[in-house]
């Protein structure tokens, strides 16, 4: 390289001599793909946080910059001005929720110039969802839901596909990531920089960085996807860096100014390639030419990159293009080579040895809650708006939508966000819920008033329905009830096959009846309401609604409801005449009043044993399959370590470091309450001052149900506290438990123990933990137990025979890594602020070995979907007669097969209607259920004509087979001969049965002859 050195010096030399003058410098950037040389793909990018130290709505214009200053309009701005100045110019864009914040605002000048810089390929769509979403947080429908909506908006707006998964940021990857939210999007290839430390050394020095993922054991290789992990980080490398105050050195090449320096940067230009050359197969390296919020004013990166192609490209040594990921996709794909295999995930994650990013499994859990609440809510209001006949006048699920798809961003439902951020997304999150509510209201209406003798233009039924139903406040409900004012609750189920639900409502009065569709009196049970849940109540819709209620209902009435598919049953609750027939009233003792040794707890197969000693569970006990177990159950806390010893890691929003773990004795100042009736049976502890908990067994189902009331934990000892429970059994479980992979395959875990390499254990506990969505189970060589959650959480078995969630958590002590603020969530009421409470559920069934799928399935898809409740009060007593009682969206005769779900039924725009059926089931996973599904659609749309079904990609964006089409299909190194994929066939027009094979998601657009169901 000397030589060559020398002969820049002496040019400069003579430059100077010669008086050459500066002039004008037409720098050639029409680098393309040279073969034989290292090709350096710049990818010049922003990463823009939809939400995360400011709102999206801040980031978007440049407010509240004295947090940060970033202008996502800044950046549109000044890249499309850039784009339109170079056409080798490129740029990849990614978050459609900031992207239609801009184009809404364009010129149609402007919308043209842009389409045309997409049809050229100069800007590329990259993921293309609403946000860049979480992957260990969000459930599969919501990831399905948010990135439909991108797609969606990009079709329409440019008729582009995009082709490559862009999940830069995200802590850990999911498997679901790579084969449903990958490859069944019809994408080649998907990138990422956040893997564990320990795995990227690995693959740095085994070139294995880039690899062939199999996320799921069902589909195999006919749903694999090309993945790139980056060397280092979403970056570029060091010293190349150009946002206006960044301080990497610029290429100075005026030879009439001082510190020319082209030489010097070429060179490290080329040691940088050919550094990350040395680590990556074949000879293409990508640089991501951007980090968060950058090209605020892109002309100073393309500048700078516009020099570095034309230099190095002139010194030849490696060959620097514009490009975007799809190109260095289509390089790879080009150069034949073999790529390595992955399977399973990439969690957890961490990126240091005591830095487990597994504390944001739990972090803000009641924002968890919320966005699970909704996610439910929203599939169910969709069905009920295609069931009434969308309109365009009425409310819609349009912002819902919104709120929920960008509620799913990285920093969002994860939880690591500034706290007023959360406010902002739970903010438009009750704007979106208020509107569905309104549209469920219309069309439950429109529904039980269609065909009866009041049906009228308009319909006449103020349904309402009661979000905070969970603290006990519903004031329909709540209304005194008399023999002429009854209270009419209608129940609909989302899920297509029929269900059995005990309902509970807050009631005032201890006489009431409740009557079934058929105006039959059915079997009810009154319940006290316990005192936690009356403090809740009173506290939380105080904060929550600013008002405190009026009404203080005594009792929860409980009754069993049977819904069927995708429909509703009605009910009608009146106050009971002196002598007729009336609630049973729960027997309620404590544990002081019983003399047993042993108190059996539950009225059907499933009893629970406590001892009268200890008041603790003590054994678990189904009499129909014979299942008996010991079981425990407890409390602990993990104290947050506050990075004062040598390692100044301290736990926070996304980093789970314990220092030290406590258990929670109970401390009996209240002994157990037992509450027992013909339909449930509960048992109520209070733990300990901020916790308690109700254990409910009833009759119908054989599993139990666990509802935690924590909070305000307490901090005043300057500790911050991560709360835990632990399931205890003797189950020899063999360091081997089950986590859920966004609600949907379970993927084997085995304690302190990694796949793909070895494993230092540095945190035995935060190296253990994984998320959880949709359950967590565990067998020894006889028996099975299982725990379902109702929202995201973080979970493991620490020891043989233990499963532990942690629910909730408060810290004192920032984790430096980025948000810049300590988890301590507080909720405000009139005389100052607390800790915040939550409150949620865990269902525990133990099962025979092999046994334990049916329920984790149909009770998992019950607990994602719980019915929806609507509330409206009657006069007299003839709404049975004068309404539609039940009904049912499909065919009477007809329910969907055990192993199928809906996961949408959405009425388009253009009146077509999209329809998303799910396997619940993988491969093996159970002996009946692990077999192709069929769902026959004639009978799911009885009342109307099909005349055309699309099978299309998950995102709905192209036709199925044209996506087959494309798909690449890369070699896998050392692959094996591997068990025949099934999927199901074709649809035969004729027959319109859709075959579903073990964790298949189909998506199809169906058009009908005509639209109008209720015509007749
Ligand atoms: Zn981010």
């Amino acid at each position: 390289m000397a030589i060559i050195a020398l002969y820049y010096y002496l040019t400069i030399y003579l430059a100077g001599i010669f008086c050459v003058e500066s002039q004008y410098i037409d720098y050639n950037t029409t680098g393309r793909i040279v073969a034989g040389k290292v090709n350096v793909h710049l990818v010049p990018h922003s990463h823009d946080d939809v939400g995360w130290l400011k709102t999206v709505d801040q980031y978007y214009f440049g407010g509240n910059n004295s947090i940060r200053g970033a202008c996502v309009q800044n950046v549109l701005d000044s890249v499309m001005s850039a784009l339109f100045e170079d056409k080798n110019r490129k740029f990849i864009y990614v978050e459609m929720a900031f992207f239609q914040r801009w184009w809404r605002q364009q010129s149609e000048a402007m919308k043209a110039k842009v389409k045309e810089l997409v049809n050229s390929g100069q800007l590329e769509f990259i993921n293309g969802g609403m946000c860049m979403h979480d992957e260990a947080t969000p459930h599969y429908i919501d990831l399905i839901d948010q990135t439909t909506l991108g797609h969606q908006f990009i079709k329409d707006e440019f008729g582009q596909l995009p082709r490559v998964g862009w999940q830069i940021d995200p802590f850990g990857h999911s498997s679901v990531q790579a084969y449903l939210l990958g490859a069944e999007l019809g994408f080649d290839s998907l990138f990422f920089a956040r893997i564990d430390y320990q795995d990227r050394a690995k693959r740095l020095k085994e070139k294995s960085l880039e690899v062939i993922w199999q996320g799921s054991k069902s589909l195999g290789s006919t749903s694999q996807i090309f993945t790139g992990i980056f060397p280092r980080h979403y970056d570029p490398p060091d010293g190349f860096t150009f946002e206006i105050n960044d301080v990497s050195p610029p290429i100075q090449d005026d030879i009439l100014l001082f510190d020319y320096n082209v030489q010097d940067r070429v060179n490290d230009f080329v040691a940088a390639a050919l550094a990350q050359a040395n680590v990556t197969r074949t000879n293409h390296v990508m640089w991501l030419m951007g980090t968060d919020f950058r090209y605020q004013y892109a002309n100073s990166w393309f500048r700078q990159m516009d020099k570095f192609i034309h230099y190095v490209n002139k010194d030849g040594r490696v060959n620097a293009l514009y490009s975007t990921p799809s190109i260095y996709t289509d390089a790879k794909y080009a150069a034949d080579e073999q790529w390595p295999l992955k399977t399973e995930d990439f969690f957890p994650y961490a990126d240091h040895p005591n830095a487990y990013w597994t504390g944001y499994f739990t972090s803000r859990p009641a924002f968890k809650g919320y966005v699970r609440m909704l996610s439910g809510y929203y599939l169910a209001a969709r069905q009920l708006e295609f069931f009434k006949g969308r309109s365009t006048a009425g409310p819609n699920t349009k912002k819902l939508a919104d709120a929920l798809a960008i509620a799913q961003h990285h920093d969002a439902v994860s939880g690591t966000e500034r706290q007023h951020v959360a406010s902002d997304y739970a903010l438009r999150l009750s704007i979106g819920y208020i509107e569905a509510e309104k549209l469920v209201a219309s069309s439950l209406a429109f529904l039980a008033e269609s065909g009866s003798s009041i049906r009228q233009e308009n319909t006449v039924t103020n349904f309402q329905q009661c979000p905070l139903l969970n603290i006990s406040y519903c004031p329909p409900s709540e209304a005194i009830l008399s023999d002429k004012k009854s209270l009419v609750v209608v129940v609909y189920n989302p899920l297509g096959w029929k269900r059995e639900e005990v309902i509970r409502i807050p009631v005032s009065s201890e006489k009431v009846v409740v009557q079934d569709s058929s105006g039959r009196e059915i079997e009810s049970q009154l319940l006290p309401i316990s005192n936690t849940t009356f403090n809740m109540r009173n506290k939380y819709v105080k904060a929550y609604l600013g008002k405190f209620p009026h009404e203080t209902p005594r009792y929860w009435l409980a009754f069993s409801a049977s819904i069927p598919p995708l429909g509703f049953s009605t009910f009608m609750v009146s106050g009971a005449r002196q002598t007729g027939p009336s609630s049973t009233i729960s027997l309620v003792h404590t544990l002081e009043e019983v003399t047993n040794k042993t108190i059996e707890v539950g009225q059907g197969s499933l009893k629970l044993l406590y001892s009268s000693d200890e008041g603790k569970l003590t054994h678990y006990v189904n009499t129909r399959s014979l299942v008996t177990t010991a079981v425990e159950q407890s409390y602990g806390y993990y104290s947050g370590n506050d990075g004062t010893d040598k390692d100044p890691q301290a736990s926070g929003a996304y980093v789970f470091r314990p220092n030290g773990t406590f258990p929670i004795k109970s401390e009996n100042q209240v002994p157990l309450t037992f509450v027992r009736g013909p339909l449930l049976d509960e048992v109520r502890q209070q733990i300990n001052p901020w916790i308690s908990q109700i254990t409910r067994i009833y009759k119908g189902k054989e599993h139990a149900e666990v509802e935690f009331t924590i909070g305000p934990i307490p901090v005043d000892d300057g500790i911050g506290k991560e709360i835990t429970t632990q399931i205890t059994t003797t189950m020899k479980t063999n360091n081997t438990f089950y986590t859920d992979s966004n609600g949907r395959d379970f993927i084997k875990r085995i304690r302190d123990f990694r796949t793909d390499w070895d494993l230092e254990v540095n945190q035995p506990v935060a190296g253990n933990y994984y998320p959880i969505n949709l359950g967590i189970y565990m067998q020894d060589n006889s028996s099975e137990l299982s725990v379902l959650v109702d929202c995201s959480v973080g979970g493991s078995s620490l020891v043989d025979g233990q499963i532990e969630l942690m629910l909730h958590r408060r810290l004192l002590h920032d984790d430096s890594r980025g948000v810049g603020e300590v988890l301590n969530e507080t909720v405000c009421f009139l005389n100052g602020c607390e800790g915040l409470t939550i409150q949620g559920k865990y269902f525990v069934r133990i099962d025979h070995l092999g046994e334990g799928a049916k329920w984790r399935r149909t009770v998992g898809q019950e607990i994602y979907s719980p019915v929806l409740l609507a509330f409206t009060e009657q006069d007299g007593s003839n709404w049975m007669n004068s309404h539609i009682s039940t009904f049912s969206g499909i065919d009477p005769s007809y329910s969907l097969p055990d192993n199928v779900a809906v996961i949408t039924l959405q009425e388009l725009e253009n009146g077509k209607v999209l329809l998303r059926l799910a396997h619940l089931y993988e491969i093996e996973e159970d002996k009946d259920y692990s077999v192709v599904a069929s769902v026959e659609l004639k009978k799911l749309f009885p009342n109307k004509k099909i005349s055309k079904v699309t099978e299309l990609s998950l995102s709905a964006n192209q036709e199925r087979a044209d996506m087959e089409k494309k798909r690449l299909v890369w070699k896998v190194a050392g692959s094996t001969e591997e068990r025949k994929v099934v999927r199901g066939g074709p649809v035969d027009p004729a027959k319109l049965a859709v075959e579903l094979a073990p964790m298949e998601i189909r998506t199809f657009l169906i058009d009908f002859n005509y639209l109008q169901m209720f015509s007749s």
